[in-house]
């Protein structure tokens, strides 16, 4: 019998020019607007100056807050929320790779309701955020198609996420043209979380019908986009498939949520300062180590789509891509095991998942 539910309220709008092509639509969400960006990128990948361009043609007024660091702090996303109570505009727009756009739904938050950051993992918001409209500039997180929103917690030491359905971008604009600018270490690294969401997608308890036809496609888009991703001769072709797989695994991910490898990879970034993607990659083949005395065949059909021949192979494809000579120690290795097996993350991983699981996928891969 089936028995599925899957919502996915954000539009998306995929091609070359899209901005420009659609600007009226940004007239829908009212007459003021505040950009969220990181420092350059949003510059530096062309895309900010075509949604002003698209504000300017609609007669939009708009401000820019352009300080979002990469895995933001709650006190970064309190300095938006400062800006944008101050500018109080009728919507945001979050240009750039993960870090800005999660910035900019929790941004949309404070901007209308007056309290601190932390208040955000509530959920249940006295006041409906405001509409967010998402341009990527990196092909990796699928942010720009999910309700969750991952930020960095000074005070506990590592990252954590909130979603709410409010929280889903009302659109999405996607243009490979805006990742022409990445260099190849960050556009491997943002390749390899896109992978890291579809195959956890796919190896979760919480995967059902829809949520597997898009890891499927997504797969197929991503193992399209590797031969240019191991040459590092990157075509425009290989880039829009990229985007698309990575906005697959988003949606994905928006069904399922993500499993123990990113619980896994939070305390690499948080204390060994390795980006997000290259966390998750570094897990990625113990994972599916992990995952062959529960899923066998889904294992089986992830590498074949990827044309690998076994888990050796895609642990080499891994290390070449991300090549890193982290190593850590015993000590590292149980802390970071027994925080990650408490996470709702690792509840969602198939079999039953203990600090022991957690340590031995560690051990296996950065030991
Ligand atoms: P990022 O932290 O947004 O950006 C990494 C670096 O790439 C930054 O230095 C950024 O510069 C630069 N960059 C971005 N686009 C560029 C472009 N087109 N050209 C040149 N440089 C560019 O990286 P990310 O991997 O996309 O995002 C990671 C964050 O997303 C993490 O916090 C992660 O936890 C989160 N995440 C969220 C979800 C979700 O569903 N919400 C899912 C997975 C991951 P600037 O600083 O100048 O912008
Ligand atoms: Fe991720």
């Amino acid at each position: 019998m089936l028995d599925f539910s899957f919502f996915m309220p954000t539009e998306i709008l995929h091609g070359p020019e899209v901005v420009k092509r659609h600007a009226k639509r940004l007239k829908e969400f009212g007459r003021k607007a505040l950009l969220v960006t990181g420092r350059n990128s949003a510059r530096r990948s062309g895309a900010q100056e075509d949604v002003t361009a698209a504000l300017e043609h609609c007669g939009i007024a708009y401000e820019v807050f352009d300080q979002v660091e990469n895995n933001p702090t709650l006190e970064n996303i309190a300095e938006g929320g400062r800006a944008a109570r101050q500018f109080a505009p009728d919507f945001v727009i979050g240009i750039g790779g993960g870090s800005p756009l999660d910035a900019a739904k929790a941004i949309a938050v404070l901007a209308v309701n007056s309290f601190g950051p932390e208040k955000l993992y509530d959920g249940d918001y006295t006041n409906r955020p405001l509409p967010v409209v998402a341009v990527p500039t990196t092909a990796g997180t699928g942010s720009e198609v999910t309700q969750y929103s991952i930020l960095t917690l000074t005070n506990k030491q590592t990252k954590a996420g909130f979603g709410d359905r409010s929280l889903f971008p009302r659109l999405a604009f996607l243009d490979y043209r805006y990742t022409e600018s990445l260099e190849l270490e960050v556009t491997r690294n943002t390749a390899v979380d896109a992978l890291s969401h579809l195959i956890e997608a796919y190896l979760s308890r919480r995967a059902g019908d829809f949520s597997d036809i898009l890891v499927e496609a997504g797969l197929r888009l991503w193992s399209r986009a590797l031969p240019d991703l191991k040459s590092a001769a990157f075509s425009s072709g290989m880039r829009d498939s990229l985007l698309a797989a990575s906005t697959f695994g988003g949606m994905a991910i928006a069904h399922t949520g993500t499993t123990v490898v990113h619980a896994l990879g939070y305390p690499l970034t948080y204390f060994h300062d390795i980006p997000h993607g290259r966390a998750n990659g570094l897990l990625l083949a113990e994972y599916l180590r992990y995952n062959l005395q529960h899923a066998k065949s889904r294992v089986g059909k992830i590498l074949k789509t990827l044309n690998l021949k076994d888990i050796g192979e895609f642990k080499e494809l891994m290390r070449f891509l991300l090549p890193c000579d982290l190593r850590l120690t015993a000590e590292q290795i149980s802390e970071y095991g027994i925080a990650a097996s408490r996470t709702k993350n690792a509840s969602h991983t198939l079999g039953e998942v203990s600090s022991q699981t957690c340590i031995d996928i560690l051990q296996s891969s950065l030991g």
